[in-house]
Protein backbone atom coordinates (compact mmCIF):
# COMPACT_ATOMS: atom_id res chain seq x y z
CA UNK A 1 0.00 0.00 0.00
CA UNK A 2 1.64 3.31 -1.16
CA UNK A 3 1.21 6.88 0.93
CA UNK A 4 -1.66 8.41 -1.27
CA UNK A 5 -3.61 5.16 -1.48
CA UNK A 6 -7.06 5.77 -1.20
CA UNK A 7 -7.33 3.96 1.41
CA UNK A 8 -5.79 6.16 3.67
CA UNK A 9 -7.76 9.11 2.68
CA UNK A 10 -10.90 10.55 4.90
CA UNK A 11 -13.14 9.01 2.06
CA UNK A 12 -11.81 5.11 2.82
CA UNK A 13 -14.49 2.32 1.42
CA UNK A 14 -14.04 0.68 4.72
CA UNK A 15 -17.14 2.30 6.84
CA UNK A 16 -16.55 2.73 10.88
CA UNK A 17 -19.27 0.11 11.02
CA UNK A 18 -17.05 -2.74 9.20
CA UNK A 19 -13.98 -1.37 11.45
CA UNK A 20 -16.13 -2.38 14.31
CA UNK A 21 -17.28 -5.04 13.11
CA UNK A 22 -13.81 -6.48 12.56
CA UNK A 23 -12.64 -5.88 15.51
CA UNK A 24 -15.88 -7.51 17.40
CA UNK A 25 -15.18 -10.88 14.95
CA UNK A 26 -11.04 -10.83 16.20
CA UNK A 27 -12.36 -10.47 19.74
CA UNK A 28 -15.07 -13.37 19.18
CA UNK A 29 -11.83 -15.65 17.14
CA UNK A 30 -9.76 -15.63 20.28
CA UNK A 31 -13.15 -16.28 22.66
CA UNK A 32 -13.81 -18.93 20.46
CA UNK A 33 -9.98 -20.30 20.99
CA UNK A 34 -9.94 -19.64 24.65
CA UNK A 35 -13.26 -21.79 25.17
CA UNK A 36 -11.92 -24.50 23.66
CA UNK A 37 -9.25 -24.46 26.35
CA UNK A 38 -11.43 -24.29 28.52
CA UNK A 39 -13.42 -27.34 27.48
CA UNK A 40 -10.19 -29.42 27.72
CA UNK A 41 -9.01 -28.40 31.05
CA UNK A 42 -5.61 -26.26 29.52
CA UNK A 43 -6.71 -22.84 30.08
CA UNK A 44 -4.10 -20.88 32.29
CA UNK A 45 -4.55 -17.33 34.50
CA UNK A 46 -2.45 -15.36 36.35
CA UNK A 47 -3.06 -15.31 40.52
CA UNK A 48 -1.62 -12.20 42.35
CA UNK A 49 0.30 -12.66 44.78
CA UNK A 50 0.75 -9.48 47.24
CA UNK A 51 3.94 -10.59 48.50
CA UNK A 52 7.50 -11.60 48.86
CA UNK A 53 8.33 -14.73 47.42
CA UNK A 54 8.60 -17.32 49.84
CA UNK A 55 6.59 -20.76 51.72
CA UNK A 56 4.06 -18.47 52.80
CA UNK A 57 2.69 -15.75 50.08
CA UNK A 58 -0.68 -13.70 50.28
CA UNK A 59 -3.12 -14.36 47.34
CA UNK A 60 -6.44 -12.66 47.28
CA UNK A 61 -5.72 -11.40 50.70
CA UNK A 62 -5.58 -14.78 52.00
CA UNK A 63 -2.10 -16.57 53.47
CA UNK A 64 -1.25 -19.58 51.51
CA UNK A 65 1.00 -22.14 51.83
CA UNK A 66 3.79 -22.12 48.74
CA UNK A 67 4.86 -25.36 47.51
CA UNK A 68 5.03 -24.51 44.20
CA UNK A 69 7.91 -22.07 43.61
CA UNK A 70 11.67 -22.46 42.10
CA UNK A 71 12.96 -20.37 45.48
CA UNK A 72 14.69 -24.00 46.46
CA UNK A 73 17.17 -21.97 48.75
CA UNK A 74 14.94 -19.18 50.46
CA UNK A 75 17.31 -16.74 48.78
CA UNK A 76 14.62 -14.27 47.01
CA UNK A 77 13.86 -12.87 50.34
CA UNK A 78 16.70 -13.24 52.46
CA UNK A 79 17.69 -9.57 53.66
CA UNK A 80 21.80 -9.74 52.27
CA UNK A 81 20.22 -10.91 48.79
CA UNK A 82 17.76 -7.86 48.85
CA UNK A 83 20.25 -5.26 50.45
CA UNK A 84 22.24 -6.24 47.68
CA UNK A 85 19.85 -5.57 44.84
CA UNK A 86 18.90 -2.11 46.70
CA UNK A 87 22.98 -1.21 47.02
CA UNK A 88 23.11 -1.69 42.78
CA UNK A 89 20.30 0.39 42.55
CA UNK A 90 21.59 3.14 44.95
CA UNK A 91 24.72 3.33 42.76
CA UNK A 92 24.01 2.27 39.25
CA UNK A 93 19.84 2.87 39.13
CA UNK A 94 17.11 1.32 38.36
CA UNK A 95 17.53 0.48 34.65
CA UNK A 96 20.43 -0.10 32.28
CA UNK A 97 19.61 2.78 29.58
CA UNK A 98 20.69 -0.39 26.10
CA UNK A 99 22.14 -3.20 25.37
CA UNK A 100 25.05 -4.73 26.94
CA UNK A 101 27.27 -3.96 23.81
CA UNK A 102 26.33 0.05 23.49
CA UNK A 103 26.54 1.56 26.97
CA UNK A 104 24.84 -0.97 29.47
CA UNK A 105 27.57 -3.01 30.54
CA UNK A 106 27.59 -1.62 34.06
CA UNK A 107 29.75 -3.01 37.00
CA UNK A 108 27.27 -5.32 38.65
CA UNK A 109 27.23 -7.33 35.23
CA UNK A 110 30.88 -7.61 35.62
CA UNK A 111 30.93 -8.79 39.07
CA UNK A 112 28.28 -10.94 38.02
CA UNK A 113 30.18 -12.95 35.86
CA UNK A 114 33.23 -12.92 37.47
CA UNK A 115 31.46 -14.60 40.14
CA UNK A 116 29.85 -16.98 38.38
CA UNK A 117 33.01 -18.18 36.40
CA UNK A 118 34.95 -18.36 39.71
CA UNK A 119 31.59 -20.35 41.21
CA UNK A 120 30.92 -22.59 38.27
CA UNK A 121 35.31 -22.90 37.69
CA UNK A 122 35.31 -21.93 34.12
CA UNK A 123 37.15 -19.58 32.35
CA UNK A 124 34.15 -17.34 31.53
CA UNK A 125 30.63 -16.54 32.38
CA UNK A 126 28.16 -14.23 30.45
CA UNK A 127 24.67 -13.36 31.49
CA UNK A 128 21.47 -13.30 29.90
CA UNK A 129 18.26 -11.06 30.91
CA UNK A 130 16.37 -14.80 31.19
CA UNK A 131 17.69 -18.42 31.24
CA UNK A 132 14.59 -18.63 28.15
CA UNK A 133 17.13 -15.67 26.32
CA UNK A 134 20.55 -18.02 27.68
CA UNK A 135 19.34 -21.45 25.52
CA UNK A 136 17.75 -19.44 22.78
CA UNK A 137 20.65 -17.31 22.20
CA UNK A 138 23.22 -19.28 22.74
CA UNK A 139 22.02 -22.65 20.62
CA UNK A 140 20.88 -20.62 17.80
CA UNK A 141 24.26 -19.17 17.86
CA UNK A 142 26.27 -21.88 18.08
CA UNK A 143 24.42 -24.13 15.32
CA UNK A 144 22.99 -23.41 12.18
CA UNK A 145 21.84 -24.90 8.66
CA UNK A 146 24.00 -27.94 8.31
CA UNK A 147 24.25 -28.57 12.01
CA UNK A 148 22.41 -31.42 14.05
CA UNK A 149 20.42 -30.44 17.47
CA UNK A 150 19.93 -33.51 19.29
CA UNK A 151 17.75 -33.07 22.16
CA UNK A 152 16.56 -34.94 25.31
CA UNK A 153 12.97 -35.26 24.74
CA UNK A 154 11.42 -33.79 27.82
CA UNK A 155 13.79 -30.94 27.53
CA UNK A 156 12.61 -27.12 28.29
CA UNK A 157 10.58 -25.31 26.09
CA UNK A 158 13.84 -22.84 25.60
CA UNK A 159 16.00 -25.51 24.63
CA UNK A 160 13.66 -26.36 21.85
CA UNK A 161 12.75 -23.16 20.56
CA UNK A 162 16.77 -22.30 20.32
CA UNK A 163 17.01 -25.39 18.38
CA UNK A 164 14.33 -24.44 16.11
CA UNK A 165 15.55 -21.17 15.61
CA UNK A 166 18.98 -22.36 14.92
CA UNK A 167 18.06 -23.54 11.53
CA UNK A 168 20.14 -27.25 12.50
CA UNK A 169 18.12 -30.47 11.55
CA UNK A 170 16.63 -31.07 15.33
CA UNK A 171 16.93 -34.66 16.27
CA UNK A 172 14.72 -35.87 19.55
CA UNK A 173 16.01 -38.88 21.61
CA UNK A 174 13.74 -40.63 24.14
CA UNK A 175 14.24 -39.53 27.68
CA UNK A 176 16.91 -40.28 29.68
CA UNK A 177 17.32 -42.78 26.59
CA UNK A 178 21.50 -43.69 25.88
CA UNK A 179 20.72 -46.00 22.83
CA UNK A 180 17.95 -43.76 21.14
CA UNK A 181 20.84 -41.30 21.35
CA UNK A 182 23.62 -43.09 20.01
CA UNK A 183 20.91 -44.18 17.06
CA UNK A 184 20.82 -41.01 16.25
CA UNK A 185 24.39 -39.89 16.45
CA UNK A 186 25.66 -42.72 14.35
CA UNK A 187 22.73 -41.41 11.91
CA UNK A 188 24.58 -37.80 12.56
CA UNK A 189 28.23 -39.66 11.65
CA UNK A 190 26.70 -41.47 8.70
CA UNK A 191 25.41 -38.02 6.93
CA UNK A 192 29.04 -37.17 7.27
CA UNK A 193 30.68 -39.87 5.87
CA UNK A 194 28.48 -40.45 3.12
CA UNK A 195 29.14 -36.72 1.82
CA UNK A 196 25.27 -35.90 2.62
CA UNK A 197 26.42 -33.31 4.88
CA UNK A 198 30.03 -31.42 5.06
CA UNK A 199 32.67 -32.63 6.77
CA UNK A 200 32.55 -29.61 8.96
CA UNK A 201 29.12 -30.30 10.54
CA UNK A 202 28.64 -30.11 13.64
CA UNK A 203 26.27 -32.32 16.29
CA UNK A 204 25.23 -30.22 19.72
CA UNK A 205 23.87 -32.62 22.45
CA UNK A 206 21.34 -30.62 24.55
CA UNK A 207 20.06 -31.63 27.70
CA UNK A 208 19.08 -30.40 31.11
CA UNK A 209 20.54 -32.22 34.23
CA UNK A 210 17.44 -32.07 36.78
CA UNK A 211 14.35 -32.07 34.58
CA UNK A 212 12.09 -29.47 35.77
CA UNK A 213 9.16 -31.51 35.86
CA UNK A 214 9.70 -34.47 36.28
CA UNK A 215 12.64 -33.60 39.43
CA UNK A 216 14.71 -37.13 37.55
CA UNK A 217 18.39 -36.51 36.55
CA UNK A 218 20.68 -37.04 33.33
CA UNK A 219 22.55 -39.89 32.68
CA UNK A 220 25.65 -37.32 32.22
CA UNK A 221 28.47 -39.38 32.47
CA UNK A 222 27.36 -41.47 30.03
CA UNK A 223 26.42 -38.42 27.72
CA UNK A 224 29.58 -37.14 27.91
CA UNK A 225 31.12 -40.38 27.20
CA UNK A 226 29.08 -40.71 23.70
CA UNK A 227 29.62 -36.98 22.98
CA UNK A 228 33.42 -38.01 23.30
CA UNK A 229 32.94 -40.90 21.18
CA UNK A 230 30.80 -39.01 18.13
CA UNK A 231 33.11 -35.94 18.64
CA UNK A 232 29.72 -33.96 19.34
CA UNK A 233 29.71 -30.64 21.67
CA UNK A 234 27.44 -31.00 24.90
CA UNK A 235 25.58 -28.22 26.23
CA UNK A 236 23.69 -28.68 30.09
CA UNK A 237 20.85 -26.87 31.22
CA UNK A 238 21.61 -27.03 35.03
CA UNK A 239 18.63 -24.76 36.07
CA UNK A 240 16.91 -26.81 38.45
CA UNK A 241 20.29 -27.93 40.21
CA UNK A 242 22.84 -24.90 40.00
CA UNK A 243 23.62 -24.41 44.08
CA UNK A 244 22.10 -27.14 45.52
CA UNK A 245 24.34 -30.41 44.27
CA UNK A 246 27.75 -30.61 43.85
CA UNK A 247 30.51 -30.69 46.95
CA UNK A 248 30.69 -26.84 46.01
CA UNK A 249 27.01 -26.67 44.78
CA UNK A 250 28.08 -25.98 41.28
CA UNK A 251 25.05 -28.53 40.29
CA UNK A 252 25.17 -32.10 38.81
CA UNK A 253 27.84 -31.33 36.64
CA UNK A 254 30.43 -30.84 39.44
CA UNK A 255 28.38 -33.85 40.89
CA UNK A 256 29.51 -36.20 38.13
CA UNK A 257 33.02 -34.64 38.24
CA UNK A 258 32.45 -33.46 34.39
CA UNK A 259 33.68 -29.77 34.78
CA UNK A 260 36.00 -30.15 32.02
CA UNK A 261 34.31 -32.23 29.65
CA UNK A 262 31.07 -29.98 29.02
CA UNK A 263 31.18 -27.47 26.11
CA UNK A 264 28.41 -25.48 27.27
CA UNK A 265 26.94 -24.84 31.26
CA UNK A 266 23.66 -23.18 30.71
CA UNK A 267 21.70 -21.99 34.15
CA UNK A 268 19.45 -19.78 35.58
CA UNK A 269 19.54 -17.14 38.25
CA UNK A 270 16.07 -17.12 39.46
CA UNK A 271 16.07 -20.56 41.19
CA UNK A 272 17.69 -21.37 43.94
CA UNK A 273 20.00 -18.09 43.49
CA UNK A 274 16.67 -16.27 43.78
CA UNK A 275 16.83 -13.28 41.53
CA UNK A 276 16.13 -13.50 37.52
CA UNK A 277 18.30 -13.83 34.31
CA UNK A 278 20.40 -16.95 32.90
CA UNK A 279 23.80 -17.74 32.06
CA UNK A 280 26.18 -19.79 30.11
CA UNK A 281 29.21 -20.63 31.66
CA UNK A 282 32.74 -22.06 29.60
CA UNK A 283 35.54 -21.06 28.05
CA UNK A 284 36.65 -17.54 27.30
CA UNK A 285 36.41 -18.05 23.40
CA UNK A 286 32.64 -19.56 23.99
CA UNK A 287 31.86 -17.07 25.68
CA UNK A 288 33.17 -13.89 23.65
CA UNK A 289 31.79 -15.59 20.19
CA UNK A 290 28.21 -15.71 22.07
CA UNK A 291 28.87 -11.56 22.89
CA UNK A 292 29.37 -11.46 19.32
CA UNK A 293 26.66 -13.86 18.22
CA UNK A 294 23.76 -14.26 20.21
CA UNK A 295 20.84 -12.40 19.19
CA UNK A 296 19.10 -12.38 22.50
CA UNK A 297 21.80 -10.79 23.84
CA UNK A 298 23.25 -8.80 21.39
CA UNK A 299 19.70 -6.87 20.39
CA UNK A 300 18.30 -6.67 23.98
CA UNK A 301 18.25 -4.39 26.81
CA UNK A 302 21.15 -5.18 29.71
CA UNK A 303 19.39 -6.85 32.64
CA UNK A 304 18.53 -3.85 35.44
CA UNK A 305 21.47 -3.53 37.89
CA UNK A 306 18.97 -4.92 40.62
CA UNK A 307 19.36 -8.68 39.38
CA UNK A 308 22.72 -8.53 38.84
CA UNK A 309 23.79 -7.65 42.58
CA UNK A 310 21.09 -9.86 44.10
CA UNK A 311 22.53 -12.60 42.32
CA UNK A 312 26.28 -12.29 42.80
CA UNK A 313 25.00 -12.01 46.61
CA UNK A 314 22.91 -15.14 46.12
CA UNK A 315 26.43 -17.01 44.94
CA UNK A 316 28.07 -15.63 47.71
CA UNK A 317 26.05 -17.66 50.21
CA UNK A 318 25.34 -20.40 48.06
CA UNK A 319 28.97 -20.88 48.37
CA UNK A 320 29.45 -20.36 52.31
CA UNK A 321 28.98 -22.59 55.35
CA UNK A 322 25.04 -20.78 54.98
CA UNK A 323 24.86 -22.25 51.51
CA UNK A 324 25.70 -25.69 52.81
CA UNK A 325 23.37 -25.35 56.03
CA UNK A 326 20.23 -23.90 53.37
CA UNK A 327 21.22 -27.43 51.15
CA UNK A 328 20.84 -29.90 54.23
CA UNK A 329 17.58 -27.94 55.60
CA UNK A 330 16.23 -28.20 51.76
CA UNK A 331 17.17 -32.22 51.54
CA UNK A 332 15.82 -32.73 54.76
CA UNK A 333 12.35 -30.98 53.66
CA UNK A 334 12.32 -33.07 50.69
CA UNK A 335 12.69 -36.64 52.42
CA UNK A 336 10.36 -35.64 54.80
CA UNK A 337 7.49 -34.47 52.10
CA UNK A 338 8.53 -37.71 49.86
CA UNK A 339 8.44 -40.51 53.01
CA UNK A 340 5.47 -38.70 54.07
CA UNK A 341 3.78 -38.80 50.50
CA UNK A 342 4.64 -42.42 49.72
CA UNK A 343 3.46 -43.45 52.87
CA UNK A 344 -0.15 -42.20 51.71
CA UNK A 345 -0.01 -44.58 48.87
CA UNK A 346 1.53 -41.83 46.09
CA UNK A 347 4.11 -43.22 43.68
CA UNK A 348 7.48 -40.74 43.47
CA UNK A 349 10.78 -41.23 41.74
CA UNK A 350 13.47 -42.67 43.59
CA UNK A 351 15.70 -39.82 42.40
CA UNK A 352 16.22 -36.92 44.97
CA UNK A 353 15.92 -33.64 43.53
CA UNK A 354 13.43 -30.55 45.03
CA UNK A 355 11.13 -31.33 42.40
CA UNK A 356 8.76 -33.71 42.94
CA UNK A 357 5.82 -34.58 41.15
CA UNK A 358 2.94 -36.33 41.53
CA UNK A 359 1.72 -37.63 38.04
CA UNK A 360 -2.19 -37.91 37.61
CA UNK A 361 -2.44 -37.95 33.96
CA UNK A 362 -6.16 -36.06 33.36
CA UNK A 363 -5.62 -32.31 33.00
CA UNK A 364 -9.13 -31.74 34.34
CA UNK A 365 -8.57 -34.29 37.41
CA UNK A 366 -5.26 -32.10 38.21
CA UNK A 367 -6.76 -28.96 37.64
CA UNK A 368 -9.59 -30.08 40.12
CA UNK A 369 -7.13 -31.53 42.46
CA UNK A 370 -4.90 -28.17 42.53
CA UNK A 371 -8.36 -26.21 43.37
CA UNK A 372 -9.01 -28.74 46.58
CA UNK A 373 -5.70 -27.99 47.53
CA UNK A 374 -5.58 -24.12 46.86
CA UNK A 375 -9.26 -24.12 48.83
CA UNK A 376 -7.55 -25.84 51.57
CA UNK A 377 -4.92 -23.54 52.07
CA UNK A 378 -1.87 -24.69 49.85
CA UNK A 379 -0.64 -23.76 46.48
CA UNK A 380 0.44 -26.77 44.33
CA UNK A 381 -0.35 -26.35 40.75
CA UNK A 382 -1.58 -28.74 38.31
CA UNK A 383 1.18 -28.53 35.27
CA UNK A 384 -0.39 -30.04 32.02
CA UNK A 385 0.26 -29.39 28.32
CA UNK A 386 2.17 -27.84 26.57
CA UNK A 387 4.61 -28.23 29.53
CA UNK A 388 4.42 -32.03 29.44
CA UNK A 389 2.90 -34.01 27.44
CA UNK A 390 -0.75 -34.29 26.97
CA UNK A 391 -2.53 -36.65 29.32
CA UNK A 392 0.77 -36.69 31.43
CA UNK A 393 -0.57 -33.71 33.52
CA UNK A 394 0.71 -33.55 37.18
CA UNK A 395 0.69 -31.52 40.70
CA UNK A 396 4.59 -30.65 41.08
CA UNK A 397 5.02 -29.97 44.38
CA UNK A 398 8.28 -28.27 44.74
CA UNK A 399 10.46 -28.13 48.23
CA UNK A 400 12.30 -25.13 49.60
CA UNK A 401 14.78 -24.58 52.42
CA UNK A 402 12.63 -22.37 54.04
CA UNK A 403 9.81 -24.48 54.31
CA UNK A 404 9.51 -25.16 58.19
CA UNK A 405 7.47 -27.82 60.29
CA UNK A 406 4.19 -25.85 59.92
CA UNK A 407 4.16 -25.52 56.15
CA UNK A 408 4.69 -29.29 55.89
CA UNK A 409 2.15 -30.13 58.27
CA UNK A 410 -0.19 -27.75 56.40
CA UNK A 411 0.74 -29.32 53.04
CA UNK A 412 0.43 -33.30 54.82
CA UNK A 413 -2.80 -32.10 56.08
CA UNK A 414 -4.23 -30.85 53.03
CA UNK A 415 -3.33 -34.25 51.21
CA UNK A 416 -4.25 -36.07 53.71
CA UNK A 417 -8.44 -34.33 53.60
CA UNK A 418 -7.32 -34.71 49.95
CA UNK A 419 -7.29 -38.89 50.16
CA UNK A 420 -10.57 -39.21 52.46
CA UNK A 421 -12.34 -36.58 50.40
N1 LIG B 1 15.55 -24.06 31.58
C1 LIG B 1 14.80 -24.73 32.47
C2 LIG B 1 15.09 -26.17 32.72
C3 LIG B 1 13.78 -24.08 33.16
O1 LIG B 1 13.03 -24.76 34.03
C4 LIG B 1 13.53 -22.71 32.88
C5 LIG B 1 12.45 -21.91 33.61
N2 LIG B 1 11.49 -22.53 34.22
C6 LIG B 1 14.31 -22.07 31.93
C7 LIG B 1 15.31 -22.77 31.30
C8 LIG B 1 14.04 -20.63 31.57
O2 LIG B 1 14.55 -19.80 32.55
P1 LIG B 1 13.92 -18.37 32.84
O3 LIG B 1 12.71 -18.60 33.66
O4 LIG B 1 14.99 -17.64 33.57
O5 LIG B 1 13.60 -17.76 31.51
Amino acid sequence: MKRGDSRFSPGSSVSSLQILIRMESFEQEFGDRLDALKAEGLYRELRKVESPQSPLIQVGGRAIVNFSSNDYLGLADHPNVKQAAMDAVATYGAGSGSARLICGNLAPHVELEEALAEFKSTEAALTFSSGYAAAVGTISALAGSGDVVVIDKLSHASLVDGARLSGAKLRVFAHNDLDSLEKILQWADRRKTEGKTSARSRTLIVTESVFSMDGDIAPLLNIAELKEKYGAWLMVDEAHATGLFGEHRRGLIEEFNLSGRVEVQMGTLGKALGSSGGYICGSRALVDYLINKARSYVFSTAPVPAVSGAATAAIGIVKSEQGYALCQRLWNCVDLIKNTLIRMGRELPPVRSAIIPLILGDERRAQELSARLLEAGVLIPAIRYPTVARGAARLRVTASAAHNADHLESLFTAFRELNSA
